[in-house]
């Protein structure tokens, strides 16, 4: 039988509460972790090179559809002087199941040529080597710093973690550089790779931005949007026209 839903918070005691949640984060990471012992990155990958080619990928879709589409793409492309050796258009026919393949074709094989060139076609494991590389963001370059060695320079953000960041009160930023520098001032830098897997697998398997399961979540008790997030961390609706 499911929990009866707690009342939602005065706009006050909202405020109360996201003041203590900000300084008791990184117990209330703690929790989420055990609720969620295995969260890791759900892209699939064998090397750094698809790592980085996944992360790349993954804008704008899922990393289940990035999964349906690298085995196929990674057979014939095993590594970066594969991918470099060939033009985009060769690329597209791989990975055109995901939203902008031509771009992203563009985008994989750019990659790889600078790999090859500047890196002989090894992951660099610095930000400034890593964001130089042609459609290497911030956000894509601590992926890979994060998860191939632990050693991220700042927490990922995506739409999961700036969602749930702002649902457990962590932050009152709407964009992801201030939410990632928020999240960072209440962290300890020892979590922080860590502390991303662990907000999108909640996000994926519990704090959705619709119906959120409340009751069902660990932290219930220290969130100041439990049982009323519905409407905190998703986007406005437009007004119809
Ligand atoms: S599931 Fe509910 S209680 Fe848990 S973090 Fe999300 S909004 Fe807060």
């Amino acid at each position: 039988m499911s929990a009866k839903p707690a009342p939602a918070l005065t706009a006050r005691e909202r405020r109360d509460r996201a003041k203590v949640a900000r300084s008791i984060a990184p117990k209330t990471l703690t929790r989420l972790e055990k609720q969620h012992p295995t969260a890791h990155c759900e892209l699939e990958h064998t090397s750094p090179f698809q790592l980085i080619v996944s992360v790349v990928l993954s804008a704008q879709t899922t990393d289940v559809a990035v999964n349906k589409a690298t085995p196929g793409l990674f057979a014939r492309f095993p590594d970066a002087r594969t991918l470099a050796a060939v033009e985009p258009k060769d690329v597209e026919p791989y990975v055109s199941t995901l939203g902008f393949f031509r771009m992203k074709s563009r985008a994989i094989a750019g990659l790889a040529r600078a790999l090859v060139e500047r890196h002989g076609g090894e992951v660099p494991r610095s930000m400034a080597e890593l964001v130089a590389l042609p459609g290497v963001g911030r956000k894509t370059a601590n992926v890979v710093l994060g998860v191939l060695w632990n050693e991220p320079e700042g927490v990922v953000v995506d739409t999961h973690v700036m969602r749930i960041s702002q649902r457990l009160g962590w932050t009152k930023a709407t964009d992801a550089e201030k939410i990632e520098r928020d999240l960072c001032a209440i962290l300890p830098e020892k979590e922080w790779a860590q502390a991303s897997h662990v907000l999108i697998f909640h996000g994926r398997r519990c704090c959705y931005a619709r119906k959120p399961e409340c009751g069902a979540c660990s932290v219930n008790d220290v969130c100041p949007a439990a049982f009323d997030a519905e409407h905190v961390g998703r986007k406005a609706k437009r007004p119809s026209s």
